[in-house]
């Protein structure tokens, strides 16, 4: 992605910044809790299109950490449903 383009990208809803999530190849909205998919290098500006992020994302918590449980229930919390 191109961070000169990146920084243009807006939230379609609230008209926010986004924050780019490399890993995932994804632009998130942490006030409206959407994350938009980057198809083919190309961002989807789309609600329809967005992923409703958990409620860890959109703390933005560390991964699996902080959390108080044992290592093993976090693996079985954190999973997502598929
Ligand atoms: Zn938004």
């Amino acid at each position: 992605m191109d961070k000169e383009l990146l920084a243009l990208l807006v939230c379609p809803l609230c008209q926010g910044k986004l924050k780019y999530d490399r890993d995932q190849a994804e632009l998130r909205c942490h006030f409206d809790g959407l994350a938009y998919p980057i198809r083919d290098d190309i961002p989807v500006m789309l609600e329809e299109e967005a992923r409703v992020m958990s409620v860890d994302e959109k703390l933005n918590k560390p991964t699996l950490q902080d959390s108080g449980l044992s290592k093993g229930q976090e693996a079985g919390i954190h999973k997502p449903s598929a």
